[in-house]
């Protein structure tokens, strides 16, 4: 009895839920750069209706305009008569005569290489299509909705080569020439990108949850190397998190060959020839990844000699990081999206500031950097980057009008200002709890309280966020994330036991890559693996370098201290690592000061207190 009942509702269900819906088809054995997307429309009971796509989507902070892709858009009725369509603005079209509404079609260009001048489309929130190789689907410059109707279900039927795979976090069906999707909503389409590949996936069981690796690199070793740091970023992860609130997870990544542009960005040599060279190489690619609730999107160069794994590293392990922040605590604002009229939400310090100190964190904590390695190279380049912005404007102010000048050429300071001040915010957080909290308890127990579909108050979330630490915390806020006030970073990294200098006089080691004071030059180019390439070496240069010497600045700097961080006496002997011909070499030469300033200059007490000593401990390891 129960049974029949239950069928016959789901029978029900499933009748009204066949109309009332989005099928799309998509073509994906093209000829040309573009791709054929046809719907069956759900029945319009007005007479006129806007058809939309994305002017943007959550975590770009940034205008897209998809609908500028859209081509050959025609709207039909059941007896395949045109019904009149006028395209207003870059991403609606509006439909005469809705009722009869039966089918729209539509032609999708790459959004990667349609050659737009002005506000491309970020690549890992566009689309890329190469027949028969890649197609790289964010499904906002693919789809559109129906005004007053993002809430029905999409089901979504491809067309492709039999030699490609799709892979996405959304349920699909795959057989061999077509693969079919579902999503509840268009929330759920939005947040699910699809990568179809040639290449074979890999697997990675991380406690609850089970993670794909999908990637497209047409260099063929190239899986092994990316399955591995990205494998080896989900183990650091686990280290720091529990239970994650996901259980499915999909890295999509597309990794470009670079490797002519790397040689000439490493060899520091930008003559004209080689400007145009670069221009010609990379155009104006964005290089970078976007974040979904169970999946995120990568394009990532390859400079060469495997640097970008450790590229990967760094930012795999942040866009995992957003399922905490925005994706499991965020404002209405980001909870109730709008695609076409967003409102910004001014807490951009909780979802980039803090996911991308907690992967900063996270690397050291997971083993994968030393903690001198965290203050030198990771926190180190922010301070200083950090310094660029102005204290003047408030982060959230900055962030709630993130669409608009002057604001919108601050955004990136999330990743460095954003980042310090979540920095900052823990060793307050730890300070005032004397360590029985940190940001990180603060962060999980919030997620706890909303989750991915209940969202915080966008104006009373600092206050709740202090009542859950200290009244206190009350200060820090209003000094730094709704102030103007510089970072105190002395203050807060004494809290860990940690010295620090934003500017220091004294005897400084001389520098062995300066001309003038040893003799000796290094190429001016990007570092690729920590190391830049001695470019003249002049005879009797302080350290010995010879031409074409590779050496990590971070080595240098730890060449002139002993354990405790103190520079070793003048003319004591200092050890350091070059690699030449391909093999290490250790050169030795006695220690040279000279009268100078040091910036951001850090290092760990040599004699912290024991309070210092267990929040140290507590930072650097989790653990107390
Ligand atoms: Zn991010």
């Amino acid at each position: 009895m129960k049974n029949t009942i239950l069928s016959l509702l789901a029978a029900g269900i499933s009748c009204i839920a066949f109309g009332q819906q989005y099928r799309y088809a998509v073509n994906l054995n093209i000829k040309k750069d573009q791709v054929p997307v046809e719907l069956a429309c759900p029945p319009i009971n007005q007479d006129e209706i806007l058809f939309s796509f994305p002017k943007t989507v959550p975590g770009t902070y940034a205008v897209l305009d998809y609908g500028r892709y859209i081509t050959a858009f025609k709207a039909q009725d059941a007896a395949g008569k045109k019904l009149v369509v006028k395209k207003i603005g870059n991403n609606d079209f509006r439909i005469s005569g809705a009722r009869n509404l039966k089918k729209i079609s539509y032609l999708v260009n790459d959004s990667w290489d349609a050659g737009e001048k002005k506000n491309k489309i970020f690549e890992p929130a566009g689309s890329g299509f190469e027949k028969g190789k890649y197609f790289v689907l964010n499904n906002g410059a693919m789809f559109g909705a129906f005004t007053g109707m993002i809430h029905l279900p999409y089901e979504i039927t491809f067309q492709k080569p039999a030699n490609m795979t799709g892979y996405s976090s959304m349920k699909g069906q795959k057989e061999s020439q077509t693969e079919k999707y579902s999503a509840a909503d268009y929330h759920a389409l939005m947040d699910n990108p699809i990568l179809f590949t040639t290449q074979q996936p890999a697997y990675y069981q991380m406690g609850n949850c089970r993670i794909t690796i999908a990637s497209y690199y047409d260099q063929d070793s190239a899986s092994y190397y990316t399955q591995k740091a990205v494998i080896e970023s989900f183990k650091a992860i686990e280290k720091f998190t529990e239970k994650v609130p996901v259980d499915e997870y999909t890295v999509l990544l597309f990794i470009q060959d670079q490797q002519k542009a790397g040689e000439i960005l490493e060899s520091g040599n930008f003559g004209l020839k080689n400007m145009l060279k670069l221009k010609r190489l990379i155009g104006d690619h964005a290089y970078g990844a976007l974040e979904h609730p169970t999946s995120s999107l990568y394009f990532l160069p390859d400079f060469g000699r495997h640097s970008y794994p450790s590229m990967l590293k760094e930012v795999v392990i942040h866009e995992f990081m957003h399922i905490y922040t925005p994706l499991n605590l965020h404002s209405q604002y980001i909870g109730d999206f709008n695609y076409q009229q967003p409102v910004m939400s001014k807490h951009l310090w909780l979802y980039e500031g803090i996911t991308e100190y907690f992967a900063v964190q996270i690397r050291m904590q997971g083993g994968l950097e030393t903690v001198e390695a965290t203050l030198e190279e990771q926190l180190k380049p922010k301070i200083v980057n950090a310094a660029a912005y102005p204290d003047s404007i408030p982060f959230t102010v900055m962030s709630a009008n993130v669409f608009d000048e002057p604001y919108k050429d601050l955004y990136n300071q999330v990743y460095e200002r954003g980042a310090i001040m979540g920095m900052l915010l823990d060793f307050e957080i730890m300070r005032l709890t004397d360590g029985k909290m940190t940001l990180k308890t603060a962060v999980f127990e919030l997620c706890k309280r909303y989750g991915p579909n209940k969202s915080f108050d966008e104006e009373t979330f600092i206050r709740e966020f202090v009542a859950l630490v200290h009244p206190d915390l009350q200060n820090f806020f209003d000094k730094y994330v709704t102030g103007n006030e510089h970072l105190g970073l002395d203050k807060g990294f004494e809290t860990v036991g940690i010295e620090f200098h934003e500017k220091r006089t004294g005897r400084v080691p001389v520098n062995l890559l300066d001309k003038t004071e040893s003799g000796a030059e290094a190429t001016m180019g990007i570092v690729i693996n920590g190391r830049v390439t001695v470019k003249t070496a002049n005879a009797g240069n302080t350290a010995g370098f010879q031409k074409d010497d590779k050496v990590s600045l971070k080595e240098i700097t730890e060449a002139f201290q002993n354990e405790s961080g103190e520079y070793i006496p003048e003319g004591e002997i200092v050890e350091l690592e070059v690699i030449r011909n391909d093999q290490p070499l250790i050169l030795k030469f006695p220690a040279k000061y000279k009268d100078g300033t040091t910036n951001n200059e850090s290092r760990i007490m040599p004699n912290p207190s024991p309070q210092q000593q267990k929040l140290f401990q507590l930072w650097t390891t989790g653990k107390l």
